[in-house]
């Protein structure tokens, strides 16, 4: 059973779990609405939350908004019956894998088309069962919008801001000012499709100018993590800021930016999630490379 908790006076959330790459789920709670931040994986996921809400008294979701178009934040819209609101590119994606039957052999041609990944597909199959037995409903979102949206629940209010990034480019934040959290998503994570894991300098300090200016924040959440209080996160969000600063400087000196984010840490080693950091910041390198000689009308040779 998930952890439920009431992480500030007006949101509830039900902890992720890492089994089957089930996400955070949060209810934000105002006088006239409860607005379901993510859907969940599935509808048994999207169930379990429901029930807990219920047990506690909490009034039920009457919209939901989704942080991006990842099945693990979108494949349970279904057992919720409300609207949706979306980023326009999240509505697009939806609507592009809302034609597909989910068998063996389209989840593999999907891979292969590195629109999802072998994790993704383990990970689905873990959740919605084999072939015959699995059945997968995707809705379209009802409302989409560009740069940002804000909803008023009565007496509490949230702000959705586009913002990109590197994992998936129609991530949003959401933040509830009122309550001073402030949800993101995946967005800081590392692009997990279209190839190997991959970070970019840019993409990356973008998403950090754009958290800079959320001054009042006092808790972090990330959809596979914990809240984490503001001292605690900004410390070591502050780490990773200067990894990709380092990788801004030195580009593909994987060797000169190993030893500087040594001495930044104070540690004779790189701990390994530095280090594998690096790789997919290496990934990123040679990516921007390729994506640029193309632009500049070279055959990438
Ligand atoms: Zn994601």
């Amino acid at each position: 059973m998930s952890k439920f908790e009431q992480i500030s006076a007006h949101i509830w959330i039900m902890h992720a779990e890492h089994e089957t790459d089930r996400p955070i789920l949060a209810a934000i709670v105002g006088e006239r609405r409860t607005l379901l931040m993510d859907a969940g994986n599935s509808p048994a996921h999207a169930g379990l939350f429901r029930e807990a809400l219920k047990r506690r008294g909490v009034k039920l979701p009457d919209l939901m908004v989704l942080t991006h178009w990842h099945w693990d934040h979108t494949f349970g819209m279904s057992a919720w019956g409300v609207p949706a609101i979306a980023h326009s590119g999240t509505v697009k994606t939806l609507r592009d894998l809302a034609r597909y039957h989910w068998s063996d052999e389209t989840m593999k041609t999907l891979v292969q088309q590195e629109m999802l990944s072998a994790a993704t597909v383990k990970d689905m199959k873990e959740e919605y069962g084999v072939e015959s037995e699995r059945s997968i409903e995707i809705i379209e979102p009802d409302v989409q919008f560009e740069d940002r949206i804000r909803i008023d629940l009565g007496g509490i209010s949230c702000e959705i801001q586009h913002v990109g990034g590197d994992h998936s480019e129609d991530s949003c934040y959401v933040y509830v000012r009122e309550d001073k959290v402030l949800f993101l998503g995946d967005a800081l994570g590392p692009s997990v499709y279209g190839g190997p894991r991959s970070y970019t300098s840019a993409g990356f300090l973008s998403l950090m100018d754009r958290l800079h200016e959320y001054e009042g924040v006092q808790i972090f959440v990330e959809s596979h993590g914990v809240p984490v209080s503001r001292d605690a996160f900004l410390a070591d969000i502050g780490e990773w800021e200067q990894l990709a600063r380092l990788v801004a400087l030195h580009g593909d000196d994987r060797e000169r930016i190993t030893e500087e984010m040594a001495v930044h840490l104070s540690v004779a080693e790189l701990p390994e999630t530095f280090a594998e950091a690096i790789g997919w910041f290496m990934v990123g390198v040679e990516r921007g490379r390729t994506l640029g000689l193309r632009a500049a009308g070279g055959d990438g040779t």
